[in-house]
């Protein structure tokens, strides 16, 4: 029945969420102690985004935030798939999270140069100037109150710009507060990492 299939919709979004936050916790907690395995391989970055963008429509529906690949080229780069889809799950999680009713999540990748550009827009809450380097800390949170009853522990950014980093990456973020966000990840391109270590 129908009131079946909305109540097993939000399970799964909740399952989701719970098994994001308990991989996020093993990661930091094995990353501390440098115990952490980062597999090295070619991807195929936009059929992996397609990929992820089928999975984030199951999470997304339940919060009646829409989610919209805007525009998408190929880039290949090198790296650990699983890592880099725990990357596309925090940011989708709180670009829906942080988002308004019948808000959007909008993302493209593209190549600039010798990078690949993934970009994760929403029309959200948006993040104050003063507090826009400060989310990236660990267990850091911007509105303690409307954070808490979201559920979450302030681990996610943190995570993303330590798998970027390590993939040798950066993150930017461009915040307006009351209209949206937007997330910038430029990973270098498998033809450049083969290049300089030619
Ligand atoms: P979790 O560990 O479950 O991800 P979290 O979402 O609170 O918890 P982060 O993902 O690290 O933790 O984000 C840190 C804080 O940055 C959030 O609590 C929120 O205040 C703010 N934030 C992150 N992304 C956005 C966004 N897209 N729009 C508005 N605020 C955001
Ligand atoms: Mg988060």
């Amino acid at each position: 029945t129908e009131q079946y299939q909305e109540i097993l919709g939000s399970l799964l979004e909740e399952v989701i969420r719970l098994s994001r936050i308990i991989d996020d916790l093993l990661l930091v907690a094995k990353s501390q102690i440098g115990q952490v395995n980062m597999e090295d391989h070619e991807i195929d970055l936009r059929a992996f985004i397609e990929e992820f963008a089928d999975e984030a429509e199951m999470f997304t529906t339940q919060s009646n935030v829409s989610f919209t690949i805007e525009r998408i080229e190929d880039a290949h780069i090198r790296g650990d798939a699983l890592r880099l889809r725990r990357v596309l799950l925090n940011l989708v999680d709180n670009a829906v999270k942080y988002n308004v009713e019948n808000g959007s999540v909008i993302v493209s990748l593209f190549t600039e140069e010798d990078d690949a550009i993934i970009s994760i827009r929403d029309t959200g809450i948006g993040i104050p100037k003063a507090e826009q380097a400060k989310v990236f800390e660990r267990f850091y949170r911007v509105d303690k109150e409307h954070s808490r009853s979201l559920g979450g522990t302030g681990l996610g950014l943190y995570i993303v710009r330590w798998i970027i980093e390590t993939h040798g990456g950066a993150i930017t973020l461009f915040s307006e507060e009351g209209k949206g966000s937007e997330f910038i990840i430029k990973l270098p391109l498998a033809e450049t990492v083969v290049r300089e270590s030619a």
